[in-house]
């Protein structure tokens, strides 16, 4: 007994599956549907088919559309975000120019260490100083060191300024400063500046 295989066929005339005999294929044969004479041919797979290929077609087209249209939409809502982005780097960039970071401790840097400044008010006298300390951090003599200092109101404005002089400052030492305060409505001060004789 010779074991042939089945091989699934469809009528190219009414579109009917059949089976047939491997061997056959590629010979004309009456459709046992609708008896027109068909060829023996393997059936197309399903997705080949011409009706849901044009479904399939359709659906494509259809998906590439709403898929554009969201393309479109995304790109238009990232140039959006994108102005937006920009509007507020630009507006940090304003933040960040009227409220500049504090810069790394300049007096530091130039070997000094200063401590807060005090406003003093000598009782039965009507003279104030600014007073405050100011150290020599390294292990050399400093000459001609002159304190700048900057004289802030109760509300935080700039009202004046005050110096003081020290003619030398030893190393590794320190200075009490005290600085005259003309201005009555002064409040706090800050040092602003430490100067020396080059
Ligand atoms: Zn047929």
């Amino acid at each position: 007994m010779t074991m042939t295989k089945d091989l699934r066929g469809e009528c190219q005339q009414c579109g009917c599956p059949f089976n047939f005999p491997a061997e056959s294929t590629g010979l004309t044969a009456d459709c046992p549907h609708c008896g027109q004479p068909t060829e023996l041919l393997l059936a197309l797979p399903p997705e080949t088919k011409s009706p849901v290929n044009t479904k399939t077609i359709i659906y494509t087209v259809l998906i590439i559309l709403i898929l554009g249209g969201g393309f479109l939409g995304a790109v238009l809502a990232l140039k959006r975000a994108e102005r937006l982005t920009a509007r507020q780097r630009e507006a940090t960039m304003k933040a960040a120019a009227q409220n500049p970071p504090p810069p790394a401790d300049p007096f530091a840097q130039a070997g000094f260490n200063v401590s807060p400044v005090t406003i003093e008010k000598t009782q039965g006298d009507s003279l104030v100083h600014a007073t405050g300390k100011i150290r020599n951090l390294t292990n050399r003599q400093r000459f001609g060191v002159r304190v700048e200092i900057e004289l802030l109101d109760a509300a935080g404005n700039k009202v004046g300024d005050a110096k003081d002089y020290q003619a030398a400052l030893e190393p590794a030492g320190e200075w009490q400063f005290r600085a005259l305060v003309v201005d009555k409505r002064v409040v706090t001060a800050k040092v602003v500046a430490i100067k020396e004789a080059q």
